[in-house]
């Protein structure tokens, strides 16, 4: 293949070990050895004014599922497997200006760019020594999904006038990309990646007031039981009504302002509406049903969500059996203890937790046997087709059983066809939740599904 060809072109192994002086010590990234990030900066500036009418190409990468790798096998498998990556950066670096270790595993490097490379040639170069990286470590460190994600943006003398800084950040963008995709991660920089940024910016900024004005409203979808098809809870789920009527949907918000810190905010208004309305209907003697609430990652890095529930149920003073929280499962990925002590704190309230979108990343199965749980969700990707293929089945009737075994109680997702809430049943999945039932309606509409169940 073409690529192999400029590969072995670029590949120049690096020369035996230096001595460096205390001063040169000083320069560098204790765990990796290679320059602190102001060094490269500096380099990377002085190859820009020099560049003539050469290219620089300045590639940032992180490893996906880095944290995994930390909090699975420990740190000092991190430290080595930073090292392992650095020597082979080291070992693709060829005309070399400088690399160095952002923070953490985030890493970047700059050369010049050989001549007769197109841009669109040096990427699938780069794609190429990803995979074959991929390959290397997912074998060494026995994780099936790590990945390099890649975001690389080349210069000419016509950005002769950008600062380092400015084209280390262009590149990053790129990167948060490429991270964003599951399978092209590696991806050139172009100016059209601003637009999103300034999308988010517009979004962002808009949230405080949205917030103040009502403009985000309750949805609830109705959760039903598999053997009497009653309904037994709802979700609730968030929608976002700007002045002129249109909608903006979670999945086009929450993740900007989970970026922003914004969700915690977002959250509690959520929290507090439905606290409101479970109040409001158990006083007026009406019929209630227990309403589960989503939990944002955001919430681990401050945790004062447990104190702000707590005030709730003293404000309103509704029972804690009328409220459920659902934390996804990557929630759990992304710092087990933290997400341990929350879920404790949460029981200590009295209230249950469920695992949201189970199956829909990296699941992990010796998680749910860690984790106190009480009901697991499993994510609508089990029910893509109408007509359950047999690998679907099988999985999820044996995440069922398992879930049975370990007394959690299981629910399905995106349940949309009577057949697949048939094999629900059939496989003894306790609960359904799916357009086939309900899609998620306003607080009046629900009121008034309740009052018909009733
Ligand atoms: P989720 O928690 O997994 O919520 C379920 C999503 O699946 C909802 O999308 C729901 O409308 C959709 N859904 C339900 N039944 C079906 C079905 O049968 N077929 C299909 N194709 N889809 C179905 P929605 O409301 O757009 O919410 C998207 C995500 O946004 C949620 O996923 C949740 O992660 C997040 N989200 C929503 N509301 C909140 C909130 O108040 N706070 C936080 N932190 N996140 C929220
Ligand atoms: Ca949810
Ligand atoms: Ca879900």
């Amino acid at each position: 293949m073409e690529t192999t060809g400029i590969k072995d072109s670029l590949i120049e192994q690096t020369d035996g070990q230096e001595t460096l002086s205390a001063e040169q010590l000083l320069m560098r990234d204790s765990l990796t050895g290679l320059d602190k990030y102001e060094v490269f900066l500096e380099k990377l500036e002085k190859g820009i004014g020099e560049i003539g009418d050469r290219r620089i190409a300045i590639v940032y990468t992180d490893i996906k599922y880095f944290k995994y790798i930390n909090d699975t096998y420990g740190y000092q498998v991190g430290d080595v497997l930073l090292k392992d990556f650095v020597a082979e950066i080291m070992k693709n670096s060829v005309r070399l200006i400088c690399c160095s270790r952002v923070y953490s595993d985030n890493f970047v490097t700059a050369n010049f760019l050989r001549e007769d490379l197109t841009n669109e040639a040096f990427r699938d170069y780069i794609h190429s020594v990803n995979l074959e990286r991929e390959a290397k470590f997912r074998e060494k460190y026995l994780n099936s999904r790590l990945q390099f994600c890649t975001g690389i943006t080349i210069i000419d003398k016509n950005s002769r006038s950008l600062d380092a800084e400015t084209v280390v950040s262009n590149a990053n963008l790129a990167r948060k990309v490429a991270k964003e995709m599951d399978e092209d991660c590696c991806i050139l920089f172009d100016s059209s990646m601003m637009e999103g940024i300034k999308r988010e910016v517009e979004i962002t900024s808009r949230v405080p007031k949205a917030i103040a004005n009502h403009e985000f409203q309750v949805y609830y979808q109705p959760k039903i039981e598999t053997d009497t098809l009653r309904l037994i809870g709802a979700e609730a789920l968030v929608r976002w009504q700007k002045p002129d009527g249109s909608f903006i949907y979670p999945d086009q918000f929450i993740p900007l302002i989970e970026r922003s810190g914004q969700v915690v905010d977002v959250d509690y208004y959520v929290y507090r509406e439905v606290f409101k309305f479970v109040a409001e209907r158990m006083t007026a003697g009406k019929n209630m049903v227990p309403i589960s609430l989503n939990v944002s990652r955001v919430h681990l890095n401050k945790m004062n969500i447990l104190k702000y529930i707590q005030e709730l149920f003293e404000e309103f003073q509704i029972p804690a059996g009328m409220i459920e929280f659902e934390l996804t499962e990557s929630i759990y990925l992304d710092n087990t203890e933290r997400a341990l002590e929350l879920v404790k704190g949460l029981h200590k309230l009295g209230t249950r937790v469920s695992m949201d979108d189970f199956g829909s990343g990296y699941s992990s199965l010796n998680l749910l046997s860690r984790l106190p749980i009480d009901i697991i969700k499993l994510d609508k990707v089990f029910l893509k087709d109408m007509d359950l293929q047999e690998s679907d089945k099988i999985i999820i009737s044996c995440v069922v059983d398992m879930a049975k075994r370990l007394s959690i109680t299981s629910l399905c997702e995106g349940v949309e066809t009577i057949e697949q809430s048939d094999y629900l049943k059939e496989v003894g999945c306790q609960i359904q939740q799916g357009y086939y039932f309900s899609k998620p309606i306003s607080q009046r509409d629900f009121e008034e599904f309740m009052d018909r169940k009733k």
